[in-house]
Protein backbone atom coordinates (compact mmCIF):
# COMPACT_ATOMS: atom_id res chain seq x y z
CA UNK A 1 0.00 0.00 0.00
CA UNK A 2 1.59 3.54 -1.00
CA UNK A 3 -0.21 5.36 1.87
CA UNK A 4 -2.70 4.94 4.59
CA UNK A 5 -5.61 7.47 4.97
CA UNK A 6 -4.92 9.76 7.23
CA UNK A 7 -8.42 10.91 7.48
CA UNK A 8 -11.39 8.64 7.63
CA UNK A 9 -14.72 10.35 7.24
CA UNK A 10 -18.00 8.60 6.86
CA UNK A 11 -19.89 7.76 3.42
CA UNK A 12 -22.94 9.17 4.18
CA UNK A 13 -25.07 8.27 0.61
CA UNK A 14 -22.19 7.82 -1.69
CA UNK A 15 -20.39 10.68 -0.29
CA UNK A 16 -17.45 11.19 1.99
CA UNK A 17 -18.56 13.50 4.55
CA UNK A 18 -17.32 14.87 7.75
CA UNK A 19 -19.71 14.29 11.10
CA UNK A 20 -22.06 17.29 11.70
CA UNK A 21 -19.80 18.47 14.89
CA UNK A 22 -16.57 17.68 12.79
CA UNK A 23 -15.18 15.23 15.48
CA UNK A 24 -12.78 12.80 15.14
CA UNK A 25 -10.79 10.21 17.18
CA UNK A 26 -7.05 9.09 16.74
CA UNK A 27 -6.54 5.29 15.46
CA UNK A 28 -3.50 3.72 16.74
CA UNK A 29 -1.64 1.18 15.31
CA UNK A 30 -1.90 -1.79 17.21
CA UNK A 31 1.89 -3.16 15.71
CA UNK A 32 4.19 -0.22 17.31
CA UNK A 33 1.22 1.55 19.30
CA UNK A 34 1.89 4.79 16.95
CA UNK A 35 -0.74 6.77 15.33
CA UNK A 36 -2.44 5.57 12.52
CA UNK A 37 -5.07 7.90 11.24
CA UNK A 38 -7.86 9.87 12.47
CA UNK A 39 -11.31 9.12 12.25
CA UNK A 40 -14.71 9.77 12.23
CA UNK A 41 -16.39 10.59 15.79
CA UNK A 42 -20.11 9.88 14.65
CA UNK A 43 -23.00 11.02 17.12
CA UNK A 44 -26.87 10.49 17.18
CA UNK A 45 -27.34 13.13 13.90
CA UNK A 46 -25.15 11.40 11.87
CA UNK A 47 -26.70 8.12 12.17
CA UNK A 48 -30.26 9.48 11.30
CA UNK A 49 -28.32 11.34 8.08
CA UNK A 50 -27.79 7.97 7.21
CA UNK A 51 -30.66 5.81 7.96
CA UNK A 52 -32.98 8.83 6.03
CA UNK A 53 -30.99 8.44 3.00
CA UNK A 54 -31.33 4.66 3.27
CA UNK A 55 -34.91 4.73 3.25
CA UNK A 56 -35.42 6.84 0.66
CA UNK A 57 -32.92 5.00 -1.61
CA UNK A 58 -34.26 1.09 -0.20
CA UNK A 59 -37.42 0.92 -2.43
CA UNK A 60 -35.36 2.02 -5.78
CA UNK A 61 -33.24 -0.68 -4.74
CA UNK A 62 -35.68 -3.24 -3.58
CA UNK A 63 -37.59 -2.36 -6.97
CA UNK A 64 -33.97 -3.40 -8.89
CA UNK A 65 -34.86 -7.11 -9.58
CA UNK A 66 -32.38 -9.39 -7.67
CA UNK A 67 -30.68 -10.57 -10.42
CA UNK A 68 -29.71 -6.97 -11.06
CA UNK A 69 -28.70 -6.38 -7.58
CA UNK A 70 -26.49 -9.47 -8.01
CA UNK A 71 -25.13 -8.04 -10.70
CA UNK A 72 -24.09 -4.98 -8.96
CA UNK A 73 -22.77 -7.21 -5.87
CA UNK A 74 -20.81 -9.40 -8.32
CA UNK A 75 -19.12 -5.79 -9.80
CA UNK A 76 -18.07 -4.89 -5.78
CA UNK A 77 -16.43 -8.47 -5.53
CA UNK A 78 -14.68 -8.09 -9.22
CA UNK A 79 -13.30 -4.67 -7.78
CA UNK A 80 -12.06 -6.75 -4.42
CA UNK A 81 -10.22 -9.20 -6.34
CA UNK A 82 -8.63 -6.52 -8.04
CA UNK A 83 -7.66 -4.47 -5.60
CA UNK A 84 -7.32 -7.42 -2.71
CA UNK A 85 -3.64 -6.52 -1.93
CA UNK A 86 -4.83 -2.85 -1.14
CA UNK A 87 -7.52 -4.11 0.95
CA UNK A 88 -5.51 -6.66 2.82
CA UNK A 89 -2.68 -3.99 3.59
CA UNK A 90 -4.92 -1.86 5.04
CA UNK A 91 -6.20 -4.60 7.18
CA UNK A 92 -3.28 -5.81 8.18
CA UNK A 93 -1.97 -1.93 9.03
CA UNK A 94 -5.01 -1.27 11.35
CA UNK A 95 -5.21 -4.92 12.99
CA UNK A 96 -1.42 -5.83 13.50
CA UNK A 97 -2.01 -8.92 11.79
CA UNK A 98 0.64 -10.04 9.25
CA UNK A 99 -0.19 -9.50 5.14
CA UNK A 100 -0.58 -13.07 4.89
CA UNK A 101 -3.07 -13.46 7.42
CA UNK A 102 -4.95 -10.10 5.87
CA UNK A 103 -5.08 -11.40 2.41
CA UNK A 104 -6.29 -14.83 3.04
CA UNK A 105 -9.04 -13.18 5.31
CA UNK A 106 -9.79 -10.68 2.20
CA UNK A 107 -9.94 -13.95 0.27
CA UNK A 108 -12.93 -15.08 2.57
CA UNK A 109 -15.05 -11.91 2.11
CA UNK A 110 -14.68 -12.61 -1.92
CA UNK A 111 -16.06 -16.01 -1.58
CA UNK A 112 -18.83 -14.25 0.35
CA UNK A 113 -19.58 -11.59 -1.79
CA UNK A 114 -19.42 -14.15 -4.85
CA UNK A 115 -21.94 -16.52 -3.06
CA UNK A 116 -24.50 -13.91 -2.64
CA UNK A 117 -24.26 -11.88 -5.74
CA UNK A 118 -25.27 -15.13 -7.11
CA UNK A 119 -28.08 -15.64 -5.20
CA UNK A 120 -29.62 -12.99 -6.77
CA UNK A 121 -30.94 -15.69 -9.21
CA UNK A 122 -31.82 -17.96 -6.45
CA UNK A 123 -33.54 -16.30 -4.14
CA UNK A 124 -36.04 -19.15 -3.70
CA UNK A 125 -39.84 -19.35 -2.28
CA UNK A 126 -41.50 -22.58 -2.20
CA UNK A 127 -44.56 -23.23 -4.06
CA UNK A 128 -46.70 -26.09 -2.86
CA UNK A 129 -50.37 -27.52 -2.73
CA UNK A 130 -53.08 -26.51 -1.49
CA UNK A 131 -56.16 -28.20 0.63
CA UNK A 132 -58.55 -26.33 -1.89
CA UNK A 133 -59.50 -27.01 -5.29
CA UNK A 134 -58.43 -24.35 -7.73
CA UNK A 135 -56.16 -22.66 -4.65
CA UNK A 136 -52.51 -22.42 -5.33
CA UNK A 137 -49.99 -21.87 -1.89
CA UNK A 138 -46.45 -20.23 -2.23
CA UNK A 139 -44.23 -18.10 -0.52
CA UNK A 140 -41.96 -15.45 -1.23
CA UNK A 141 -39.18 -13.69 -0.25
CA UNK A 142 -39.00 -9.89 0.16
CA UNK A 143 -37.16 -6.87 1.72
CA UNK A 144 -37.37 -5.69 4.44
CA UNK A 145 -36.27 -2.29 4.51
CA UNK A 146 -33.35 -0.40 6.24
CA UNK A 147 -30.61 -2.89 7.93
CA UNK A 148 -28.51 -1.95 11.09
CA UNK A 149 -25.11 -3.77 10.87
CA UNK A 150 -22.58 -3.39 13.75
CA UNK A 151 -19.34 -5.52 13.73
CA UNK A 152 -16.49 -6.08 15.60
CA UNK A 153 -12.67 -5.45 14.61
CA UNK A 154 -11.12 -8.96 14.71
CA UNK A 155 -11.55 -9.40 11.10
CA UNK A 156 -13.17 -6.86 9.19
CA UNK A 157 -13.09 -7.87 6.02
CA UNK A 158 -14.93 -10.47 6.64
CA UNK A 159 -17.24 -9.00 8.77
CA UNK A 160 -17.90 -6.65 6.40
CA UNK A 161 -19.17 -9.11 3.69
CA UNK A 162 -20.79 -11.20 6.17
CA UNK A 163 -23.37 -8.61 6.63
CA UNK A 164 -23.24 -6.41 3.72
CA UNK A 165 -23.44 -8.95 0.74
CA UNK A 166 -26.34 -10.86 2.01
CA UNK A 167 -28.48 -7.50 3.19
CA UNK A 168 -27.79 -6.04 0.12
CA UNK A 169 -28.90 -8.94 -2.00
CA UNK A 170 -32.35 -9.35 -0.45
CA UNK A 171 -33.28 -5.77 -1.14
CA UNK A 172 -32.54 -4.19 1.76
CA UNK A 173 -30.61 -0.83 2.08
CA UNK A 174 -27.89 -0.87 4.76
CA UNK A 175 -26.02 1.51 7.70
CA UNK A 176 -23.07 -0.45 8.62
CA UNK A 177 -21.22 1.10 11.61
CA UNK A 178 -17.48 0.39 11.61
CA UNK A 179 -15.65 -1.15 14.52
CA UNK A 180 -13.92 2.16 15.97
CA UNK A 181 -10.42 -0.17 16.01
CA UNK A 182 -11.27 -1.02 12.18
CA UNK A 183 -12.51 2.62 10.68
CA UNK A 184 -10.22 1.82 7.13
CA UNK A 185 -10.96 -1.31 5.91
CA UNK A 186 -14.81 -0.41 6.03
CA UNK A 187 -14.44 2.84 4.52
CA UNK A 188 -12.52 1.16 1.58
CA UNK A 189 -15.48 -1.08 0.88
CA UNK A 190 -18.01 2.03 0.73
CA UNK A 191 -15.25 3.57 -1.60
CA UNK A 192 -15.39 0.35 -3.96
CA UNK A 193 -19.13 -0.23 -3.51
CA UNK A 194 -19.62 3.30 -4.87
CA UNK A 195 -17.13 2.81 -7.68
CA UNK A 196 -19.19 -0.54 -8.28
CA UNK A 197 -22.28 1.04 -9.40
CA UNK A 198 -23.85 0.82 -6.13
CA UNK A 199 -26.67 3.59 -5.97
CA UNK A 200 -26.49 6.53 -3.53
CA UNK A 201 -28.02 5.89 -0.50
CA UNK A 202 -28.32 2.04 -0.47
CA UNK A 203 -24.87 1.60 1.56
CA UNK A 204 -23.94 4.54 3.84
CA UNK A 205 -20.58 3.87 6.85
CA UNK A 206 -21.26 5.39 10.09
CA UNK A 207 -17.78 5.32 11.91
CA UNK A 208 -17.43 5.54 15.85
CA UNK A 209 -18.07 4.48 19.48
CA UNK A 210 -20.40 1.94 20.45
CA UNK A 211 -22.54 3.88 22.46
CA UNK A 212 -22.34 7.47 20.18
CA UNK A 213 -22.83 5.58 16.94
CA UNK A 214 -24.18 2.36 17.30
CA UNK A 215 -26.53 2.88 19.67
CA UNK A 216 -28.79 5.28 17.95
CA UNK A 217 -29.07 3.31 14.98
CA UNK A 218 -30.22 0.12 17.49
CA UNK A 219 -32.69 2.55 18.20
CA UNK A 220 -33.63 3.73 15.13
CA UNK A 221 -37.26 3.59 14.50
CA UNK A 222 -36.63 3.27 10.70
CA UNK A 223 -34.10 0.76 11.21
CA UNK A 224 -36.01 -2.48 10.43
CA UNK A 225 -33.00 -5.41 11.17
CA UNK A 226 -30.38 -5.36 12.87
CA UNK A 227 -27.26 -7.68 12.86
CA UNK A 228 -24.62 -7.57 15.21
CA UNK A 229 -21.73 -9.12 15.79
CA UNK A 230 -19.53 -8.54 19.19
CA UNK A 231 -19.79 -9.27 22.69
CA UNK A 232 -22.30 -11.02 24.24
CA UNK A 233 -22.87 -7.31 27.08
CA UNK A 234 -23.18 -5.61 24.39
CA UNK A 235 -25.29 -7.73 21.93
CA UNK A 236 -27.43 -8.36 25.46
CA UNK A 237 -28.14 -4.37 25.65
CA UNK A 238 -28.66 -4.30 21.79
CA UNK A 239 -31.32 -7.24 22.51
CA UNK A 240 -33.10 -5.46 24.40
CA UNK A 241 -33.34 -2.08 23.17
CA UNK A 242 -34.34 -3.65 19.92
CA UNK A 243 -37.28 -5.89 21.47
CA UNK A 244 -38.83 -2.81 22.76
CA UNK A 245 -39.45 -1.74 19.33
CA UNK A 246 -39.80 -5.26 18.09
CA UNK A 247 -36.99 -5.05 15.24
CA UNK A 248 -35.87 -8.26 13.98
CA UNK A 249 -32.22 -9.12 15.22
CA UNK A 250 -29.10 -11.33 15.00
CA UNK A 251 -27.10 -11.19 17.58
CA UNK A 252 -23.32 -13.61 16.78
CA UNK A 253 -21.86 -13.07 20.15
CA UNK A 254 -19.27 -14.67 21.84
CA UNK A 255 -17.74 -18.25 22.72
CA UNK A 256 -15.36 -20.26 25.05
CA UNK A 257 -14.93 -22.82 22.58
CA UNK A 258 -13.60 -26.50 23.67
CA UNK A 259 -11.50 -28.65 21.86
CA UNK A 260 -11.72 -32.44 22.58
CA UNK A 261 -8.26 -34.59 22.34
CA UNK A 262 -9.73 -38.43 22.83
CA UNK A 263 -6.76 -40.90 23.68
CA UNK A 264 -6.87 -41.94 19.87
CA UNK A 265 -6.10 -38.72 18.32
CA UNK A 266 -3.49 -38.00 16.00
CA UNK A 267 -1.68 -35.69 18.18
CA UNK A 268 0.30 -33.89 15.60
CA UNK A 269 -2.99 -33.21 14.05
CA UNK A 270 -4.61 -32.25 17.62
CA UNK A 271 -2.04 -30.29 18.23
CA UNK A 272 -1.64 -28.08 14.70
CA UNK A 273 -5.37 -27.30 15.42
CA UNK A 274 -5.16 -26.37 18.96
CA UNK A 275 -2.32 -23.81 18.03
CA UNK A 276 -4.08 -22.22 14.82
CA UNK A 277 -7.71 -22.19 16.99
CA UNK A 278 -6.29 -20.76 19.87
CA UNK A 279 -3.73 -18.43 18.62
CA UNK A 280 -3.76 -17.25 15.03
CA UNK A 281 -4.99 -14.15 14.26
CA UNK A 282 -4.01 -13.69 17.60
CA UNK A 283 -6.69 -15.26 19.49
CA UNK A 284 -9.50 -13.04 18.30
CA UNK A 285 -12.17 -14.98 17.05
CA UNK A 286 -15.52 -15.41 18.40
CA UNK A 287 -14.41 -19.30 17.48
CA UNK A 288 -11.54 -20.08 18.84
CA UNK A 289 -10.54 -22.64 21.06
CA UNK A 290 -10.68 -21.58 24.40
CA UNK A 291 -10.60 -24.63 26.03
CA UNK A 292 -8.58 -27.77 25.37
CA UNK A 293 -10.25 -30.72 26.92
CA UNK A 294 -7.73 -34.12 27.31
CA UNK A 295 -8.09 -36.97 27.84
CA UNK A 296 -6.50 -37.84 31.08
CA UNK A 297 -4.43 -41.03 29.30
CA UNK A 298 -2.44 -39.27 26.83
CA UNK A 299 -2.88 -35.11 29.04
CA UNK A 300 1.10 -34.84 29.71
CA UNK A 301 2.07 -36.70 26.68
CA UNK A 302 0.20 -34.07 25.02
CA UNK A 303 0.18 -31.26 27.41
CA UNK A 304 3.92 -31.22 26.55
CA UNK A 305 3.88 -31.39 22.77
CA UNK A 306 1.17 -28.62 22.68
CA UNK A 307 3.50 -26.61 25.60
CA UNK A 308 6.58 -26.98 23.03
CA UNK A 309 5.07 -25.98 19.82
CA UNK A 310 3.55 -23.03 21.85
CA UNK A 311 6.89 -21.83 22.79
CA UNK A 312 7.97 -22.17 18.80
CA UNK A 313 5.15 -19.79 17.81
CA UNK A 314 6.56 -16.53 16.41
CA UNK A 315 4.91 -13.38 17.23
CA UNK A 316 4.90 -10.10 14.79
CA UNK A 317 4.04 -8.78 11.73
CA UNK A 318 5.64 -10.40 8.90
CA UNK A 319 4.19 -13.34 7.03
CA UNK A 320 6.40 -16.25 8.46
CA UNK A 321 4.55 -14.94 11.71
CA UNK A 322 1.78 -17.02 13.90
CA UNK A 323 -0.14 -14.01 15.19
CA UNK A 324 0.17 -10.88 15.51
CA UNK A 325 -0.83 -7.95 17.91
CA UNK A 326 -4.67 -7.73 19.69
CA UNK A 327 -6.22 -4.89 18.56
CA UNK A 328 -6.18 -2.73 21.04
CA UNK A 329 -4.02 -1.27 25.32
CA UNK A 330 -7.07 -2.10 26.74
CA UNK A 331 -8.09 -5.35 25.18
CA UNK A 332 -3.92 -6.78 26.19
CA UNK A 333 -4.62 -4.87 29.45
CA UNK A 334 -7.37 -7.15 30.37
CA UNK A 335 -6.18 -10.31 29.66
CA UNK A 336 -3.31 -9.85 31.65
CA UNK A 337 -5.36 -9.05 34.34
CA UNK A 338 -7.57 -12.28 34.33
CA UNK A 339 -4.46 -14.19 33.59
CA UNK A 340 -3.02 -13.01 36.57
CA UNK A 341 -5.73 -12.74 38.98
CA UNK A 342 -5.93 -16.84 37.42
CA UNK A 343 -2.61 -17.58 38.39
CA UNK A 344 -3.40 -15.89 42.02
CA UNK A 345 -6.19 -18.68 42.24
CA UNK A 346 -3.39 -21.62 42.03
CA UNK A 347 -3.46 -21.99 37.95
CA UNK A 348 -0.35 -22.80 36.59
CA UNK A 349 0.79 -20.66 33.25
CA UNK A 350 2.41 -23.35 30.97
CA UNK A 351 3.84 -20.62 28.18
CA UNK A 352 2.77 -17.01 27.76
CA UNK A 353 1.32 -14.98 30.44
CA UNK A 354 2.76 -11.96 29.35
CA UNK A 355 3.13 -9.10 27.27
CA UNK A 356 5.97 -9.20 25.09
CA UNK A 357 8.54 -6.47 25.98
CA UNK A 358 12.15 -7.19 24.28
CA UNK A 359 12.82 -4.41 21.77
CA UNK A 360 10.75 -5.47 18.56
CA UNK A 361 7.25 -5.93 20.56
CA UNK A 362 7.76 -3.50 23.33
CA UNK A 363 5.54 -0.71 21.73
CA UNK A 364 2.86 -3.08 20.44
CA UNK A 365 0.00 -5.15 21.94
CA UNK A 366 1.27 -8.08 21.39
CA UNK A 367 0.43 -11.27 23.64
CA UNK A 368 2.75 -13.89 24.38
CA UNK A 369 0.67 -16.98 23.28
CA UNK A 370 -0.37 -18.49 26.97
CA UNK A 371 -1.47 -21.98 27.70
CA UNK A 372 -2.61 -22.73 31.42
CA UNK A 373 -3.78 -25.78 33.56
CA UNK A 374 -4.78 -26.40 36.93
CA UNK A 375 -8.09 -24.16 36.06
CA UNK A 376 -11.69 -25.26 37.81
CA UNK A 377 -13.87 -24.91 35.06
CA UNK A 378 -15.83 -22.99 36.70
CA UNK A 379 -13.53 -20.16 37.33
CA UNK A 380 -13.26 -16.61 35.85
CA UNK A 381 -11.09 -16.96 33.68
CA UNK A 382 -13.09 -20.55 32.68
CA UNK A 383 -16.32 -19.03 32.05
CA UNK A 384 -15.47 -15.35 30.52
CA UNK A 385 -14.34 -15.14 26.83
CA UNK A 386 -10.89 -13.25 26.77
CA UNK A 387 -10.64 -12.56 23.12
CA UNK A 388 -7.13 -12.85 22.71
CA UNK A 389 -3.99 -16.07 22.49
CA UNK A 390 -4.91 -17.67 25.53
CA UNK A 391 -6.51 -21.31 25.83
CA UNK A 392 -6.90 -23.52 29.41
CA UNK A 393 -6.08 -26.89 29.43
CA UNK A 394 -8.39 -29.83 31.08
CA UNK A 395 -8.38 -33.24 31.93
CA UNK A 396 -11.11 -35.49 31.36
CA UNK A 397 -11.42 -39.34 32.35
CA UNK A 398 -13.32 -40.35 29.20
CA UNK A 399 -15.59 -38.97 26.13
CA UNK A 400 -18.74 -38.79 28.31
CA UNK A 401 -17.33 -36.14 31.12
CA UNK A 402 -15.38 -34.46 28.00
CA UNK A 403 -18.75 -34.18 25.85
CA UNK A 404 -19.91 -33.38 29.88
CA UNK A 405 -17.25 -30.43 30.24
CA UNK A 406 -17.28 -29.69 26.39
CA UNK A 407 -21.40 -28.55 27.42
CA UNK A 408 -20.82 -26.51 30.72
CA UNK A 409 -20.23 -23.33 29.68
CA UNK A 410 -22.40 -20.39 29.52
CA UNK A 411 -21.63 -20.40 25.53
CA UNK A 412 -22.75 -22.76 22.77
CA UNK A 413 -21.06 -21.19 19.39
CA UNK A 414 -18.42 -23.74 17.97
CA UNK A 415 -16.49 -27.01 19.27
CA UNK A 416 -14.23 -29.52 17.40
CA UNK A 417 -13.13 -33.34 19.12
CA UNK A 418 -10.14 -35.25 17.68
CA UNK A 419 -10.65 -39.02 17.81
CA UNK A 420 -10.34 -41.60 15.30
CA UNK A 421 -13.61 -43.61 16.40
CA UNK A 422 -16.25 -42.84 14.56
CA UNK A 423 -18.91 -43.39 17.14
CA UNK A 424 -16.83 -40.84 19.37
CA UNK A 425 -17.18 -38.39 16.75
CA UNK A 426 -20.76 -38.28 15.69
CA UNK A 427 -21.94 -38.62 19.13
CA UNK A 428 -19.87 -35.57 19.94
CA UNK A 429 -21.45 -33.58 17.17
CA UNK A 430 -25.00 -34.63 17.82
CA UNK A 431 -24.73 -34.31 21.85
CA UNK A 432 -22.16 -30.91 21.81
CA UNK A 433 -24.57 -28.09 22.50
CA UNK A 434 -22.74 -25.52 19.79
CA UNK A 435 -24.22 -23.61 16.50
CA UNK A 436 -20.85 -25.29 14.90
CA UNK A 437 -19.35 -28.98 15.67
CA UNK A 438 -16.19 -29.61 13.84
CA UNK A 439 -14.45 -33.36 13.56
CA UNK A 440 -10.78 -33.69 13.50
CA UNK A 441 -10.01 -29.78 12.92
CA UNK A 442 -10.21 -26.28 14.42
CA UNK A 443 -12.88 -24.99 15.89
CA UNK A 444 -12.60 -22.10 13.89
CA UNK A 445 -12.90 -21.92 10.14
CA UNK A 446 -16.50 -21.86 8.84
CA UNK A 447 -17.34 -21.29 4.99
CA UNK A 448 -19.30 -18.22 3.75
CA UNK A 449 -21.91 -20.45 2.22
CA UNK A 450 -22.41 -22.21 5.57
CA UNK A 451 -24.48 -21.09 8.47
CA UNK A 452 -22.75 -19.52 11.67
CA UNK A 453 -24.11 -19.04 14.71
CA UNK A 454 -24.50 -20.17 18.54
CA UNK A 455 -26.60 -21.13 21.11
CA UNK A 456 -26.44 -20.55 25.10
CA UNK A 457 -25.16 -16.33 25.45
CA UNK A 458 -23.45 -17.23 21.91
CA UNK A 459 -26.46 -15.74 19.98
CA UNK A 460 -30.36 -15.59 19.78
CA UNK A 461 -30.64 -18.43 17.36
CA UNK A 462 -30.21 -16.39 14.11
CA UNK A 463 -28.15 -17.89 11.70
CA UNK A 464 -25.40 -16.14 8.77
CA UNK A 465 -24.16 -16.38 6.39
CA UNK A 466 -25.20 -18.91 3.75
CA UNK A 467 -28.45 -19.17 2.29
CA UNK A 468 -29.62 -18.97 6.10
CA UNK A 469 -28.92 -15.36 6.05
CA UNK A 470 -31.61 -14.81 3.46
CA UNK A 471 -33.83 -15.47 6.55
CA UNK A 472 -32.73 -12.91 8.56
CA UNK A 473 -32.95 -10.11 6.00
CA UNK A 474 -35.91 -11.29 4.15
CA UNK A 475 -39.34 -11.09 4.78
CA UNK A 476 -41.56 -14.29 3.72
CA UNK A 477 -44.70 -13.72 2.67
CA UNK A 478 -46.99 -16.75 2.26
CA UNK A 479 -49.25 -15.85 -0.58
CA UNK A 480 -53.04 -17.67 -1.88
CA UNK A 481 -54.48 -17.23 -5.56
CA UNK A 482 -57.71 -18.53 -6.08
CA UNK A 483 -58.55 -19.06 -9.48
CA UNK A 484 -62.40 -19.41 -10.90
CA UNK A 485 -62.05 -22.10 -13.92
CA UNK A 486 -65.40 -20.90 -15.06
CA UNK A 487 -63.67 -17.75 -16.64
CA UNK A 488 -61.04 -18.89 -18.34
P1 LIG B 1 -15.47 -6.49 20.87
O1 LIG B 1 -15.24 -6.89 22.28
O2 LIG B 1 -15.35 -7.58 19.88
O3 LIG B 1 -14.85 -5.20 20.45
P2 LIG B 1 -17.92 -5.10 21.35
O4 LIG B 1 -19.18 -5.81 21.66
O5 LIG B 1 -17.30 -4.26 22.38
O6 LIG B 1 -17.00 -6.26 20.81
O7 LIG B 1 -18.10 -4.19 20.05
C1 LIG B 1 -18.59 -4.68 18.83
C2 LIG B 1 -19.25 -3.56 18.08
O8 LIG B 1 -20.36 -3.08 18.83
C3 LIG B 1 -18.35 -2.33 17.85
O9 LIG B 1 -18.62 -1.82 16.58
C4 LIG B 1 -18.81 -1.38 18.93
O10 LIG B 1 -18.58 -0.04 18.61
C5 LIG B 1 -20.30 -1.67 18.97
N1 LIG B 1 -20.97 -1.30 20.23
C6 LIG B 1 -20.44 -1.26 21.48
N2 LIG B 1 -21.37 -0.85 22.37
C7 LIG B 1 -22.52 -0.63 21.68
C8 LIG B 1 -23.84 -0.21 22.03
N3 LIG B 1 -24.17 0.09 23.29
N4 LIG B 1 -24.75 -0.11 21.05
C9 LIG B 1 -24.44 -0.42 19.77
N5 LIG B 1 -23.21 -0.81 19.38
C10 LIG B 1 -22.26 -0.93 20.31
Amino acid sequence: MNSFPVKIPNWIGAQEQPTERDEWFDKLNPANGKFLCKAARSRQADVERAVALAKKAQPAWADTPAVQRGLILHKIVTEMQKRQSEIAAIVAAETGKSMKEALGETGGAIQCGLFYASEGQRLYGRTTTSGAANKYAMTIRQPIGVAGLIIAANTPIANVAWKVFPALICGNAAVLKAAEDTPATVWIFAQIAKEAGLPDGVLSVVQGFGEEAGAPLVAHADVDVISFTGSTDVGRVINRVAAERFARISLELGGKNPLVVCDDADLENAAKWVLLSAFSNAGQRCASTSRVIIFEAIYEKFRDLLAEKTQRLKVGTADDCDLGAVINEGQLLNMLAAVEKAEQNGATILCGGKRLTDAEHKDGYYMAPTLIENVNPHDEISECELFGPVALLFKAKDFEQALQMANDTPYGLTASIHTRSIHRAVRFYDKVQTGVAVVNAGTHGSEPHMPFGGRKLSGNGSREPGTEALDVYSELKDVYVNIDPMQV
